[in-house]
C-alpha cells in the first residue's frame, strides 16, 4: 500500500474513533419519570424490601447517589402512578444475576410494553435478587453496591465503555459512586 493512503486509512480512523469516543457516553439517552425536571426521582418501595431485610440497604444506596446539592432527590411515594419507579427485591433461578432493571412506556395503543434504553421512560422497575447474593455470600457492603448500581441504571447510566472505577461496572463489588460515575450522572443530569 502507498503511503498515501497509508495516511488517509489512519486519518479516517483517527476521525471514526473520535465520532464515536464524542457520541459514545456511558449513559442512555432520553429522560425518566418526566419529573426529572424536578430534579426529582420519584420511587414506591414493594413490601418485599422489607420483608427480605433490604430496607436499611436500599436507604444507603439512595444517599450513596446524594452525592451533592446538583445530584437528584430520591423521593418515597406510597402510591405509584404512571412516573413512578417501583423496587423489588425477590429471587431468581438465573444464576450470577444480582438484579436488573425493566425500563417501561406506553406504546401507542396505550399498552404498558419495556422500553427500549435509549428512549423516554415513564418509570422503571428495579429488581435485586436476594438468592443470588445470598449464594455468592455478599457482605452488606456488597450488597448496599449492587442497589446502587441497578439505581444508577434507574438514573439511566450504563456499564462503563472505558476502563474506570465505577460502581456501574458488572460484578460483585463494595464502592459507592466513584468521581467517574459522578461526573457521569452530573453531565446526564
Ligand atoms: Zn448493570
Amino acid at each position: 500500500m502507498k503511503l498515501k493512503s497509508i495516511i488517509s486509512m489512519v486519518i479516517m480512523v483517527v476521525i471514526t474513533l473520535s465520532i464515536y469516543s464524542v457520541s459514545y457516553a456511558d449513559c442512555w439517552s432520553g429522560t425518566t419519570n418526566k419529573v426529572n425536571s424536578e430534579g426529582k426521582i420519584y420511587f414506591w418501595k414493594d413490601s418485599s424490601i422489607e420483608s427480605y431485610g433490604y430496607s436499611a440497604k436500599f436507604t444507603s444506596a439512595i444517599s450513596n447517589w446524594q452525592f451533592s446539592v446538583d445530584a437528584m432527590s430520591f423521593s418515597n411515594v406510597t402510591s405509584a402512578d404512571d412516573y413512578t419507579d417501583r423496587w423489588y427485591v425477590g429471587d431468581t433461578v438465573i444464576s450470577g444475576l444480582g438484579g436488573q432493571i425493566i425500563p417501561r412506556k406506553k406504546n401507542w395503543l396505550g399498552l404498558w410494553v419495556t422500553a427500549d434504553l435509549d428512549e423516554d421512560w415513564s418509570h422503571c422497575k428495579v429488581y435485586v435478587y436476594d438468592n443470588q447474593m445470598d449464594y455468592y455470600n455478599l457482605t452488606t457492603l456488597e450488597r448496599v453496591s449492587n442497589i446502587t448500581h441497578e439505581l444508577g441504571h434507574s438514573l439511566k447510566l450504563d456499564h462503563p465503555s472505558t476502563t474506570q472505577i465505577s460502581v456501574m461496572n458488572q460484578g460483585i463489588q463494595d464502592i459507592g459512586p466513584s468521581a467517574y460515575d459522578e461526573q457521569e450522572y452530573l453531565s446526564k443530569w
